[in-house]
């Protein structure tokens, strides 16, 4: 069956608006982005439920930038190629390394408190990383903090007017050039509104999976909008699962962050031998995809469910105050992490391709952008 060019009619439109710019969602790519362009434009961001419900609320590790003296881009470019495996697009990695570190100078600007030790930005380290380099908040709520920094900032600058509860259907298109976009407005009426540019920063498409890390916003909506306005979309077959998720019944599937291997986790089978060792030189800190096929891989030979993530040898202080989301979380279920090794399983968490964009954010459509999870800007491996 073909897929119609637009599935909202364009009939009984209640209201037309004009503005310079639209932003469609609210996770760190919109909100950033919000703040980024209020300093030139009018722009209306607009998001289908709260300000605080994305992907991004939900981050619990971290963010990877280089802000110590130990480490560089050069590294951290190396160490993202080596877990590319050769797929990355090399300059969008160089692009990362580099201007990562002001990334993160100016979360801190607009208002994010990043965890300090000693007076010094805190640093974790995760899969595939050599450095430590991975700035995290409030322990394991990383996410909620930049959630909370940027989206009381958004509320207060002038330039950027909120919509929220408000469900982008459809992207205006004429001759190749993007014009506004068709929203379903909280009482059902349908609105139009007109700009010169739309971001799309829609997030991924976790919830197309049984078992998924994601919050129920993750439908794939911007990947969609784009592909039937024709925009190009690239690798859509690069899903990236987490290796370790909280598998226990009844209880969701809870991400339990690659920050606990990071400080000294380990994972075990079901008959409690350790086993990253046999798959990576790395162990229990190789590539996500490399930890989530050795898990598979030990699942199919025992034909269990689940695998262990031990932390047992860690002292509970230390559990507590690095960990406080995934400690409480675990203990709802009658799982306690100074005690008990966690049964984890890998499930889908990231959307690696998407809508198709070069190192600006330039989509095949003139005037239609897209950044964060849902854009593939090829830094996190591409098939061409
Ligand atoms: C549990 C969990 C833990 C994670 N931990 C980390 C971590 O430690 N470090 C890390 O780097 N990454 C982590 N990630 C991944 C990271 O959080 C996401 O990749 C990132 O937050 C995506 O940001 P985003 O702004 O692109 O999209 P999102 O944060 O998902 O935001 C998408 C926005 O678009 C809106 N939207 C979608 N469709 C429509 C529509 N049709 N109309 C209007 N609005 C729409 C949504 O409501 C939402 O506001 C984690 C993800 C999860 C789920």
């Amino acid at each position: 069956m073909r897929i119609p060019r637009y599935i909202s009619s364009l009939d009984q439109v209640h209201q037309v608006i004009q503005t310079d710019t639209i932003v469609v969602g609210a996770g760190i790519a919109g909100l950033y982005t919000a703040l980024q362009l209020s300093q030139k434009a009018e722009v209306i961001l607009v998001t289908k439920k709260s300000l605080i419900d994305s992907n991004t609320r939900w981050a619990q590790g971290g963010i990877a930038a280089v802000t110590s003296e130990m480490d560089s881009p050069e590294l951290h470019k190396q160490d993202t190629l080596m877990a590319g495996a050769g797929l990355c697009d090399p300059a969008a990695v160089d692009i990362l390394a580099h201007e990562g570190p002001d990334g993160v100078k100016n979360l801190i600007y607009y208002g994010v408190h990043f965890d300090e030790e000693d007076g010094q930005i805190a640093l974790t380290r995760e899969g595939a990383h050599s450095r430590h380099r991975v700035l995290h908040a409030q322990g394991d709520a990383t996410g909620a903090e930049i959630v909370r920094g940027l989206s009381e900032l958004v509320r207060k600058t002038k330039n950027i007017t909120i919509l929220e509860d408000h469900f982008v259907t459809d992207l205006l298109t004429k001759d190749e050039q993007c014009h506004g976009i068709t929203v379903l407005k909280p009482n059902q009426k349908k609105m139009l509104i007109q700009a010169k540019s739309v971001i799309l920063s829609t997030g991924g498409t976790g919830q197309l999976y049984r078992y998924t890390t994601n919050p129920d916003i993750a439908t794939g909506d911007g990947i969609a909008l784009a592909y039937r306005a024709g925009a190009n979309i690239q690798d859509m077959e690069f899903i990236q699962f987490h290796p370790t998720v909280l598998f226990y019944p009844g209880a969701p599937r809870f991400l339990i962050s690659e920050a606990v291997r990071g400080e000294g986790a380990i994972l075990r089978n079901t008959n409690g031998e350790p086993f990253m060792h046999k798959y990576h030189s790395l162990g229990d800190l190789a590539p996500r995809d490399v930890v989530s096929r050795a898990i598979v891989s030990e699942l199919q030979q025992s034909g269990n469910q689940y695998v262990y993530l031990d932390f047992t040898h860690e002292s509970e202080e230390k559990i507590r105050h690095r960990f406080p989301t995934i400690y409480k979380t675990c203990l709802e279920y009658g799982l306690n992490l100074v005690m008990d090794w966690i049964p984890v399983a890998p499930a889908a968490h990231y959307t690696m391709g998407g809508v198709k964009t070069n190192t600006h954010g330039e989509t095949s459509i003139n005037g239609l952008y897209a950044c964060g999870e849902v854009a593939c800007t090829g830094f996190m491996g591409r098939t061409v």
